[in-house]
């Protein structure tokens, strides 16, 4: 029921092409490289200067786009969505992008990235009015903001539904002869403008950029829309900048380490991360290792500053889904197993410093800590790169329900318990902060989201609807 109620978009990555002939075929592989932002559908909607034309689908991008198909589209502008749900929450209505029909105005299409917070209020407001929604998704609220909006021309119909926007939010929205892309007033969410050609990339994250030979020129600002069209290219602010807050779970987790997220590269961050980590929380061991993919940045910033080698103690098995949507714990942990397998040779007598981004319910550090010391670890020390996290997340990333999540009802001294290490600690805030805004590269005072870990939300929630309840109970 949870999955049906709560944001569908979670974790999700957009990706649009304005200006090249080949704009399906470039986002195909654009949404390839954001394939790590979302598994579970994709699509997108495509224009060719008159007629917008449609397609979508549930599984991977290669799954869902065959060859016919991506033959069958044309045109010179897209834009294209990866979503990544949990727990089956699905439903084909909620696969982005969205189009919106019209016969007496203009076909619009719509892709978001993030959540909004005020989403219910503005639903219950527009249903009032009229509208009718089409899926349980917050994305469309902004189709029908903007289908009733008086003002003319369209930017300004766009500007001024943008404004009753709250939460998190990269969008992408498109008419036949336009593209606008649009960053939220707290910039939770990356968004970052390309060079292809005489085109235009806008993107979720930079690895993009490189997959389909573009040059990046620089990040959409919090607040800030850029909009193209046959004159060209131009920018607007929809909202002042409020107190910048991109979300610190992009540098930790969720981000490629290839990618550079608001002008810090992702690896660089969280080696930083690993190395003040070792700085923090040192203690004597024979090997370092880190947790594929994710970690292992982390965990060769803690060995870089530590002293002791970093080795590859686990392997892991490319050709299994992410261990996080399986939908049962039992399941969850059966996929762990399946999906990690220990070094022998490099474990086995050895004290074991293993470094993993972040816990969320504990089951994968609990499940690794086991696999080592089944391969003969004698001390397993666990090293976490960011803070405990005790919050859920109203902003589109799933960090679980405040009731699966192991450091909202444990203290550190329990978890440490309950997954079997010798030791555990996390990164602290202050560090964490430290190790991003060391890397980024800017001279504003750019700040971060850390309200899964400290409860602290960079924007009004708007009151606790029966999602918001869902996740704060305990
Ligand atoms: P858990 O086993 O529930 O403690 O999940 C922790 C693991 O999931 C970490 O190793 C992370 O790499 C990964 N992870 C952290 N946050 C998320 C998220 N929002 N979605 C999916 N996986 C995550
Ligand atoms: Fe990111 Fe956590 Fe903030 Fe959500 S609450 S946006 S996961 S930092």
């Amino acid at each position: 029921m949870l999955a049906e109620i709560k944001g569908l978009n979670e974790e999700c990555g957009v990706f649009a092409v304005w200006g090249h002939n080949d704009a399906p075929q470039i986002t195909y592989y654009g949404l390839h490289a954001l394939q790590h932002r979302g598994q579970e559908a994709t699509g997108m909607v495509v224009t060719n200067g008159k007629i917008l034309d449609i397609y979508k689908g549930n599984g991977l991008v290669t799954e869902v786009f065959q060859e016919e198909s991506l033959r069958n589209l044309k045109g010179c502008g897209s834009i294209g969505h990866v979503r990544y749900c949990t727990s089956g929450g699905g439903g084909s209505e909620n696969i982005q992008p969205f189009l919106f029909r019209s016969s007496s105005t203009y076909d619009l299409a719509l892709a978001h990235n993030g959540n909004l917070v005020n989403a219910n209020v503005l639903k219950a407001e527009l249903e009032k009015m009229g509208s009718i929604f089409h899926s349980t998704s917050d994305t469309e609220v902004l189709g029908h903001l903007i289908r009733r909006s008086t003002k003319k021309p369209f930017i300004d119909q766009v500007m001024e539904s943008l404004v009753r926007l709250e939460g998190a939010f990269a969008y992408l929205i498109m008419k036949d002869d336009e593209l606008i892309g649009a960053r939220d007033p707290h910039g939770l969410r990356p968004l970052s403008l390309g060079r292809l050609g005489d085109g235009y990339i806008l993107t979720s994250e930079t690895c993009a950029f490189h997959v389909v030979g573009a040059t990046f020129i620089r990040d959409i600002e919090p607040g800030e829309l850029v909009w193209m069209n046959q004159e060209g290219i131009h920018f607007k602010r929809f909202a002042p900048k409020k107190i910048w807050a991109m979300c610190a779970m992009e540098y930790v987790y969720f981000a490629r380490p290839d990618s550079d997220v608001d002008g810090a590269n992702v690896h660089s961050t969280r080696k930083k991360m690993g190395k003040y980590l070792a700085q923090e929380t040192s203690v004597d061991a024979d090997v370092v290792i880190g947790v594929p993919d994710s970690s292992i940045s982390c965990a060769v910033g803690y060995a870089e500053q530590s002293g002791i080698p970093y080795e590859l103690g686990l392997i892991k098995n490319r050709y299994v889904a992410r261990t996080f949507i399986q939908p049962s714990q039992a399941l969850r942990e059966q996929g762990v197993k399946m999906k990690l397998s220990p070094v022998r040779s490099i474990v086995e007598g050895k004290r074991v410093i293993m470094v993993d981004d972040s816990i969320v319910r504990g089951t994968t550090s609990r499940r690794i800590v086991n696999l080592l010391r089944e391969a003969g670890a004698t001390e397993v020390h666990v090293r976490i790169g960011c803070p405990p996290i005790r919050f859920p997340c109203f902003y589109g990333i799933d960090t679980s329900t405040k009731e699966e999540l192991i450091s909202a009802k444990f203290s550190n001294e329990e978890v440490r318990k309950l997954i079997g290490a010798d030791s555990l600690e996390y990164l602290s805030e202050q560090a964490l902060i430290r190790a991003v805004q060391e890397e980024v590269n800017s001279s504003e005072n750019q700040g971060l989201c850390m309200a899964c870990y400290t409860g602290q939300y960079p924007t009004a929630l708007f009151g606790l609807d029966q999602e918001k309840e869902e996740k704060i109970k305990i």
